[in-house]
């Protein structure tokens, strides 16, 4: 068959059709899915390369609440009044637009996604019942003003508009506040997103246990690693750095992770209670040059001299 034969049989095809419906007295309207009757969602587009015109590729399917869409099944065959029971049947399966679904789904899955993000952040969550510090996540807007802290709030805060070096050491004594200075950081960046719309990641790490669980894994040849997160997360917060002294092995763990952050220009803001000589005793000079590197502008330390806050309530 020539293309001319099978246009006409095509025509011919069409003109049955028509006529088909015409004659069951079916009104035009109801001949065709009509372009009101289609979801419009755009599902993606892209550029055409070469004429930079936008193609957008839409859901087009059929509407299942259109007012239309049941006259229209039931004309084609999809389903049919049932008289006795008075109950539309189905017959053939039509296919719906579920765009509602997938929206719902998606929300389901960003809102597992925030969840797990905020998990994996291991950020210390409260403990009712105790010591008012104890009681509420530390956040920037908790922070109880104290002598001696409030170039450091203003540097932390400054820190989470990008306005600040890569790395931040908090240099202070128990209870300055250093701590939840550190805390309100990673919870501000939990709230944030990238320029690209994707929310930051955090990961809190308590030196002491992180360097716990490494020994851990070493002693019993863990193939997990226990510094995924610490590596991965957009932004690190290292807790009370400098409170032990580690084997070489967990020493050298340490200072990857950081150094990491410091040849990448990646996020990281540690706190400690120690100042430069006793960090090199306990964990080796290059660590201490990393955290009190004043030179290539890449870190930033902070020194709270407030006094102890905690005694100050007790
Ligand atoms: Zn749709």
């Amino acid at each position: 068959m020539n293309e001319m034969d099978s246009l006409a049989k095509s025509f011919e095809l069409l003109g049955n059709y028509k006529k088909r419906f015409a004659e069951a007295g079916i009104p035009k309207d109801l001949w065709y899915i009509t372009e009101d009757m289609e979801c419009q969602n755009v599902l993606s587009s892209f550029f055409m390369p070469g004429t930079g015109e936008i193609i957008e590729d839409r859901c087009l399917k059929l509407l299942r609440n259109h007012p239309r869409t049941k006259e229209y099944l039931s004309a084609h065959g999809y389903q049919f009044y049932d008289i006795e029971t008075g109950e539309m049947v189905s017959v053939k399966k039509a296919a719906f637009c579920n765009c509602d679904e997938i929206i719902q789904q998606k929300q389901l899955i960003d809102k597992y996604d925030t969840i797990r993000r905020y998990r994996d952040a291991n950020l210390p969550q409260v403990v009712r019942g105790k010591i008012p510090r104890s009681s509420i996540n530390a956040t920037f807007e908790n922070f109880a003003e104290r002598e001696g802290a409030e170039a450091a709030f203003e540097v932390a805060s400054d820190y989470t508009v990008g306005n600040a070096p890569s790395i931040l050491v908090f240099i202070g004594g128990t209870g300055t506040g250093k701590t939840h200075l550190l805390e309100a950081i990673g919870r501000q960046y939990l709230e944030q997103d990238h320029e690209n719309g994707t929310p930051y990641t955090v990961r809190y790490e308590l030196v002491s246990n992180m360097l716990r669980e490494l020994r851990e894994s070493f002693r019993i040849k863990s193939e997990e690693s226990v510094t995924a997160h610490a590596y991965n997360a957009d932004l690190l917060l290292l807790d009370d750095i400098g409170a032990e002294k580690p084997s070489e092995w967990v020493e050298q763990e340490l200072f990857n992770l950081i150094e990491d952050r410091y040849r990448n220009n990646r996020l990281l803001v540690m706190a400690t209670n120690e100042v430069e000589p006793t960090i090199k005793a306990k964990l080796g000079d290059r660590i201490a040059s990393r955290l009190f590197d004043s030179e290539t502008g890449t870190v930033k330390q902070v020194y709270l001299t407030a006094t102890d806050y905690r005694a100050g309530i007790s």
